[in-house]
């Protein structure tokens, strides 16, 4: 422990507090460079951000552990984390790598759905087919946390 913040995480586990949130700032959910790890002024520079503070008994287990940028780390203070999410117009943190490839699987398919009716009424069968395609396309490029 150096100033109060923790040091010495190995890569393997900033990977996986990174991947937490794919790689998004859990207070604000913009875009984090994972190569930027503490690099103070870097762009998209963040550093791992205790959700519970330490002093608030606050852990070091991945559970308590998110990436935020260092100055939204900052500007969090400690205040809650609702609360600093709140200030970005946020509720939740991101989604991690692994529900979001979920949930863009569920907005293609709802998309397909809600497209491929809508291509039907307009074109018939064909419009069905061309709409649901285009639908999953656009579906799955939706970004899900936003
Ligand atoms: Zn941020």
């Amino acid at each position: 422990m150096i100033g109060g913040k923790a040091v010495g995480y190995s890569d393997e586990r900033l990977e996986r507090i990174f991947d937490r949130t794919s790689g998004y700032c859990h207070l604000c959910s913009r875009k984090l460079v994972f190569c930027n790890y503490a690099i103070r002024g870097a762009r998209g520079a963040w550093n791992v951000e205790h959700s519970i503070p330490r002093a608030l008994g606050g852990t070091d287990h991945l559970n308590n552990l998110y990436p935020a940028h260092i100055d939204c780390n900052e500007m969090k203070g400690t205040n809650c984390t609702k609360r600093s999410r709140a200030a970005h117009g946020r509720t939740r943190a991101p989604y991690s790598v692994t529900k979001r490839i979920q949930k863009r699987e569920d907005n293609a398919l709802r998309k397909a759905i809600i497209t491929g009716a809508a291509g039907g009424a307009m074109f018939g069968p064909p419009g069905v087919i061309i709409g649901a395609f285009l639908g999953a396309i656009s579906g799955y490029d939706e970004n899900p946390d936003w």
